[in-house]
């Protein structure tokens, strides 16, 4: 029986990590199902994590995580998690990809959130071949290129600074006038001569030959309009990754809202007893490396307290 299982591996599971086998527990897992570090080891530049200045990426921020929980007895298993299951006594089962199944007297919840997709012609067809959802990954294939932008938050915008970085032009698309990313990050925009906004405009179709991509179709106020460039970056936001939490009569195991995020009090505890949920995935989350590490570490030291009332109870 485990005393924890960690479900995800970005700043909040390890931070829950970190804090529950530094503060004393002895058997947690941590189930991250790609690589640790999470969605931030995505992005180009982070300069508002306190403490870190100059100009360092996501990757960079993160690799030490792993090591420094390792370092206190944090195991982690590179498995998916199918679904976390309430068993009558209280404890859960987790259900991994491999067909196994671990019993835990707690969880800790942190699986993030994954990019979401517009729907417009030809996104899915030129995925990975031209059409992305990370400049980190995929900018330099369009080095001295032109691309196009979607989307109006700090993604798409922080992308974007980026990727003028490295290609000749870039077409930021928005479907508004206005954009939700920070003021401070809209004048950095607008003061990037090579990037052209195209505002109150749609994508409607990518397209290409057996290559990739070579061009965008976009729907604006006026009409059509063409964007000649190989590249299509993405960033309408994020979807929350609750599935782990699904039952088998579709259901969730804990109180969500209608966003899908999961019901926490500050403690991080959801309606369940001994669940709990931290990150991107809990009702008002900032978003934010530094509040995901922050939940990671209050849920952790949460566990350690539920775990020895459990045990000497
Ligand atoms: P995530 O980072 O999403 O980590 C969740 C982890 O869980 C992932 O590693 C995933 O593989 C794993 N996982 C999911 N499901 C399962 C499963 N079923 N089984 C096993 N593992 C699973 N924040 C800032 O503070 N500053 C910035 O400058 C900044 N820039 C950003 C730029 C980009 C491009 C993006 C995408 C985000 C940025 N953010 C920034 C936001 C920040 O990355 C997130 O708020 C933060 O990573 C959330 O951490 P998390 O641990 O909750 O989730
Ligand atoms: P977001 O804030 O939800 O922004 C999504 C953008 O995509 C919006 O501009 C939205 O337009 C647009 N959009 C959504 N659906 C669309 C569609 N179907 N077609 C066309 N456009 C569409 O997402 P995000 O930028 O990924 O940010 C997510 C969270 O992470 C935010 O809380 C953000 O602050 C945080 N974050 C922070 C930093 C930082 O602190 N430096 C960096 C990155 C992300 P509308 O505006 O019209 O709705």
């Amino acid at each position: 029986m485990l005393d924890l299982a960690i479900i995800g591996g970005g700043p909040a599971g390890l931070t829950a990590g970190l804090y529950a086998t530094r503060g004393g527990l002895d058997n947690v897992v941590m189930y991250e199902k790609g690589m640790p570090g999470g969605q931030i080891t995505q992005s180009s530049e982070i300069e508002n994590y306190p403490g870190v200045t100059g100009d360092i990426t996501g990757m960079d921020l993160m690799i030490p995580w792993p090591e420094q929980c390792q370092k206190f007895g944090l195991k982690h298993d590179m498995v998916e998690v199918k679904k976390v299951e309430l068993l009558d006594d209280g404890t859960f089962n987790i259900h991994r990809g491999d067909g196994k199944v671990d019993q835990a007297l707690s969880v800790v919840v942190g699986t993030g959130s994954t990019p979401k997709f517009v729907g417009f012609a030809g996104e899915n067809e030129y995925f990975g071949r031209g059409v992305s959802t990370c400049a980190t990954c995929d900018g330099f294939f369009y080095k001295g290129k032109d691309v196009s932008v979607i989307g109006g938050g700090d993604t798409a915008l922080e992308e974007a600074l980026y990727l003028a970085k490295i290609c000749k032009k870039v077409y930021l698309v928005h479907r508004r006038d206005t954009f939700r990313a920070s003021p401070a990050t809209v004048e950095r925009i607008k003061n990037t001569e090579n990037i052209e906004l195209i505002l109150n405009s749609s994508p409607k179709e990518v397209y290409g030959d057996a290559m990739g991509v070579t061009g965008l179709k976009v729907t604006t106020a006026d009409g059509e309009r063409d964007i000649d460039a190989p590249g299509c970056f993405i960033f309408v936001g994020r979807n929350i990754n609750n599935e782990v939490l699904l039952k088998d009569d579709g259901s969730f195991i804990c109180d969500l809202n209608d966003q899908g995020e999961v019901i926490v009090n500050l403690s991080m505890k959801t309606s369940v007893p001994g669940l709990f949920a931290t990150g991107d995935m809990r009702i008002e989350a900032p978003k934010q490396v530094v509040s995901a590490a922050g939940d990671g570490a209050v849920a952790g030291i949460q566990a350690i307290h539920y775990v020895d009332k459990k045990l000497n109870s």
